[in-house]
């Protein structure tokens, strides 16, 4: 027996035991988090009031105060049984990072006693020297502070064998340059808050203080039995298969999506959004997607910087879950050819912080106009500002969905259901230069209705659709951090909602009353914005087509789509925004790019290996078989007049040239892969990175079409790599 068979008789679910009944989830969510409910039982009145005066205007609390809080804290934490506490932050890897320490601390020899200050909450000091930092950090001068982000509550991770405390912090440099994800999405938020607020004052709400953006992600992913992914180093080390049939039967049959979900993987579920509930996030939604073996997960929505350290936090505990299950959580775009890949649909929204969502297009007239001037800017910051959309979502292994023709193409449009294009035509011809105040929106229809799901989200193929309250960018990959791209869609939002309440103040000043001038701006910009809108099938030819007559960019290569970081009027956007200075924005371009190499020379060498130690030898083996016999039929023929006929005898001999032909070319073609990656060694990054996408990438999959004709003769026995068929469907 072959490896696999001998494996494919083991495979079997954990067996569960069933502890206790399932508690109700209120009586339990978020008991390990430190949020403002329990903060409040631990600390004073007065530093608990500056604490949300900070949260909420930005004033920061004192040291006394923040010692107050981290003795909480501690005391907190310790009486849950913590022992250690980490600062948990985002460096440029796309992960999270943690460093512990414990809190004990000696008071005589041999004596210890806990201790944390309010020094220890807000400021750490992990060597940043062998993070990524894109050339802002000298490696001489290897500090880096992790500082306190007190929006996102500090929680308690539980392992098996104990507990530690995770303080989430923002990653800086000596300087104060952002080595982080979280940092820049805060900044953002800063920013869209600024621009948001001063747009309501001109609607009459002098009141409103703060608004900030909010994010639902959907969580993509797929699940295959541990014992498989250890038989396969592509998995192991690139996250995806490099090689592998496809299995005959593979989504086809739609037979998955939304099916009923296996019992092995619901227990898996239940684990998971367990573990969720305590630390406070809040999972909502499961459900088997389109491919076999594929799921999602999707939260209720928060907060975006809430919202994104959840999802970082989700996608850290999906894999530790799974694990304990005997499965392995796959977050990677593209882990398997031919059947679907995953990504993280980003919901996107505006609250205010009395809660209304700037989205919603309201119930009078007045509102009507506010929720149009909102959506005007929307769909100018994305006609505007595609680039640095496509540039947020640029990474090696969301370049396998990208243009793919099956995730949403690369080509940055919106979509925005029927009626309210229908009003957008309407006004587009021509608001009316007075509007009475009761008539306010002229537009066929009294007041604009009430956008649900029904009638705004027929359209699965768009990269930035309407679905009713809400924008949902489609292309960020499933295993991305999402701070990047809230970050840009926040901060070409505030460019956008500034340039609107300017528009509509100097039209004002030309003398038309408040309601004609929003009509006339939002008209002029959704004139203006015309040709990001697409309503029809993102996925057809006729898009591709029709989008290129429009002028939209259809950027399939990472390399090209972060190019555009680096373009000043990105520079001088992200720098105005105080966002990202040019530094950081530079460095991010430099990291990303350098990571995407790494990744395909990982890859590469992978297959490589791949190729050399397990393709070629099964083939090696069959061929031999293959010729032995024939060797010995030939001469049975000969030496003891077996009647054979000769064709089918030429038969397997052709048989033999075929598997001979086949390991010949993967050989061939893997010793040119080999030379190129030689030459590619001697380029500068992004030269490398272009000959990595145009050339060994398809170079790859060039390898990759004739292991897998291979894999579809050699006999069973002799194939070590679990098959798709296998890994897909064997439960
Ligand atoms: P689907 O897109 O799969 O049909 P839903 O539309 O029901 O799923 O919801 C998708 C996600 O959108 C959920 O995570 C939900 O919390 C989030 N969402 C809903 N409203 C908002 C909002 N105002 N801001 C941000 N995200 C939102
Ligand atoms: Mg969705």
């Amino acid at each position: 027996m072959g490896i696999r068979q001998e494996l494919l008789v083991k495979i079997k679910s954990v067996d569960l035991e069933k502890v206790d009944q399932p508690k109700k989830v209120s009586s339990y969510f978020g008991e390990n988090t430190f949020n403002l409910e329990t903060m409040q039982k631990h600390i004073s009145k007065e530093t608990l009031e500056a604490f949300k005066l900070w949260m909420n205007e930005g004033k920061i609390i004192t040291l006394e105060q923040a010692n107050e809080i981290a003795n909480a804290l501690k005391d907190w934490a310790i009486a849950k049984g913590a022992t250690y506490y980490t600062h948990w932050f985002q460096p440029m890897t796309g992960l999270t990072a943690e460093k512990h320490d414990s809190f004990i601390s000696i008071t005589a020899p041999g004596k210890v006693i806990e201790k944390f200050s309010g020094n220890k909450l807000i400021q750490g000091e992990p060597d940043a020297s062998s993070f990524p930092s894109g050339g802002i950090r000298a490696t001489f001068e290897a500090r880096g502070y992790t500082a306190w982000d007190p929006s996102s509550p500090a929680f308690i991770m539980e392992s098996k064998l104990g507990k530690t405390l995770c303080i989430p912090t923002i990653f800086i440099s000596y300087h104060g340059d952002a080595l982080d994800q979280k940092l820049p999405l805060l900044r953002s938020d800063e920013a869209l808050s600024k621009a948001a607020v001063n747009l309501l004052k001109l609607f009459g709400h002098k009141d409103i203080k703060k608004v900030y953006s909010t994010c639902g992600p959907e969580q993509e992913y797929f699940l295959i039995d541990k014992n498989y992914y250890n038989l396969r180093q592509d998995l192991i080390m690139a996250g995806r298969t490099l090689v592998g049939a496809p299995s005959p039967k593979g989504q086809q049959l739609e037979d998955q999506y939304f099916g009923t979900i296996k019992e092995r993987v619901l227990n898996f579920m239940y684990e998971v959004a367990e573990e969720a509930y305590k630390i406070g996030i809040p999972v909502t939604t499961r459900h088997n997607e389109v491919a076999p073996h594929q799921y999602e997960f999707a939260p209720i929505f928060e907060e975006s910087n809430l919202a994104a350290d959840h999802n970082q936090l989700l996608m850290d505990l999906m894999k530790k879950v799974a694990l304990r299950h005997n499965l392995v959580c796959l977050l990677h775009e593209k882990p398997f050819a031919g059947i679907n890949g995953s990504g993280k649909h980003l919901n996107w929204s505006l609250a205010d912080n009395k809660g209304n969502n700037l989205l919603n297009p309201g119930d009078t007239p007045e509102d009507n106009l506010q929720f149009l001037a909102v959506l005007a800017a929307v769909l100018r910051a994305v006609y505007y500002h595609a680039d640095l959309l496509r540039a947020s979502v640029a990474m090696a292994g969301n370049e396998h969905r990208l243009g793919a023709n099956e995730a949403p193409p690369a080509i940055i449009s919106v979509f925005l259901g029927e009626q309210l294009t229908q009003i957008l035509d309407t006004l587009e011809k021509g608001a009316k230069s007075s509007v009475s105040k009761h008539d306010v929106i002229d537009l066929g229809v009294a007041r604009l209705p009430q956008f649900n799901k029904d009638t705004t989200d027929r359209n699965r193929t768009s990269p930035f659709a309407f679905t009713g309250m809400k924008f949902e960018f489609r292309a960020v990959g499933s295993s991305q951090n999402i701070s990047t791209p809230i970050t840009v869609i926040n901060t070409i939002i505030a460019d956008s909602l500034d340039f609107v309440a300017d528009k509509i103040k100097k039209a004002q000043s030309g003398g038309k009353d408040f309601n004609a001038a929003v009509l006339a701006v939002v008209s002029e910009v959704v004139k203006d914005t015309r040709k990001v809108r697409f309503e029809g099938n993102n996925y057809s030819e006729e898009w591709l087509k029709e989008a290129k007559k429009r002028g939209l960019a259809n950027v399939a290569s990472t390399v090209e789509a972060l190019e555009a970081l680096t373009e000043q009027k990105n520079i001088a956007l992200f720098e105005k925004y105080k966002v990202l200075t040019k530094e950081e924005l530079l460095s991010r371009y430099h990291i990303w790019i350098h990571t995407y190499n790494l990744v395909l020379e990982i890859e590469a060498s992978t297959l490589n290996e791949m190729v050399n130690a397990s393709v070629v030898p099964a083939g090696i083996e069959y061929q031999h078989m293959l010729a032995k016999t024939i060797g010995e039929v030939a001469n049975l023929k000969k030496s003891a007049k077996v009647k054979l006929e000769e064709a089918a005898l030429n038969d397997q001999k052709e048989h033999l040239s075929e598997v001979t032909s086949k390991i010949y070319y993967v050989r061939r073609n893997t010793k040119v892969m080999v030379r190129l990656l030689e030459k590619a060694s001697k380029l500068d990054p992004e030269k490398r990175a272009e000959l990595y996408f145009k050339e060994l990438k398809p170079l790859m999959e060039h390898i990759r079409k004739h292991v897998d004709d291979l894999e579809r003769v050699v006999s069973d026995e002799h194939w070590d790599l679990p098959k798709y068929r296998e890994m897909l469907f064997v439960k």
